[in-house]
């Protein structure tokens, strides 16, 4: 029975790393994208996934899963580090990108550095213009099997930024930039006072964020993945 029981809890915590996730921020939907990298893993385990929670999980290979990510890891990198590279023109968004790294840097619980070779980055920053109320967006592709992230994207919405009928201070705009590089960490919604709240943008890096960092990373990765 034990062997089960063990089996079961693996099981369940290789679902909750299914996919990638689109964080559309000020929405009060919260949209989860599954992309797809092991396609075989990853139809096993989307039919775990729905055996274990109940719900309805497609497992084709572009399937896109709708749900709440609040409670879920969504994965990590496998130390607490990543490179990125910034491609924002605008001279607002990119401050803001720059400024919510520095800030996380110095919170020393996980490091990104700046690289100027878009292809050696582990993350690619830049911003899109979409009038869909979203504020940010982060799309992580996630080995399935191993659960650690293999690159990502984070995206500032210039159009909801920008526009002036939204009202976003520079600082609102730093927060935003640091939640959707808390998603790119792998950190996940949080209801609590944190940048990690679905609104993305009250609230700059608090001390429960840098724990869950901690925290996060504070098992050293497994060597089967290198
Ligand atoms: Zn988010």
């Amino acid at each position: 029975m034990r062997f089960f029981k063990h089996l079961f809890s693996l099981l369940f915590y290789l679902a909750v790393l299914l996919g990638g996730m689109w964080g559309y921020e000020n929405v009060p939907t919260f949209q989860t994208k599954v992309n797809i990298v092991a396609a075989a893993t990853q139809n096993t385990i989307a039919n775990i996934k729905s055996t274990i929670t109940g719900e309805s999980s497609q497992s084709q290979q572009t399937s896109t899963a709708t749900s709440s990510d609040s409670n879920t890891s969504s994965g990590r990198w496998t130390k607490n580090s990543a490179t990125i590279y910034i491609n924002i023109k605008n001279q607002t968004l990119n401050e803001a990108m720059q400024e919510a790294i520095a800030n996380w840097n110095a919170t020393g619980a996980f490091t990104f550095t700046i690289v100027s070779n878009k292809k050696a980055a582990n993350i690619i920053a830049t911003t899109m213009s979409k009038d869909n109320q979203a504020a940010g967006l982060t799309d992580m592709s996630i080995n399935t099997t191993t659960g650690y992230f293999m690159s990502g994207h984070v995206y500032l919405n210039s159009a909801y930024l920008l526009n002036a009928e939204y009202g976003y201070s520079k600082q609102r705009i730093v927060n935003t930039a640091e939640h959707e590089l808390g998603h790119a960490i792998g950190l996940s919604h949080s209801n609590a006072i944190s940048v990690m709240q679905p609104a993305g943008s009250n609230y700059t890096i608090q001390q429960r964020d840098i724990n869950a960092v901690n925290k996060l990373y504070s098992t050293s990765s497994s060597s089967s993945s290198k």
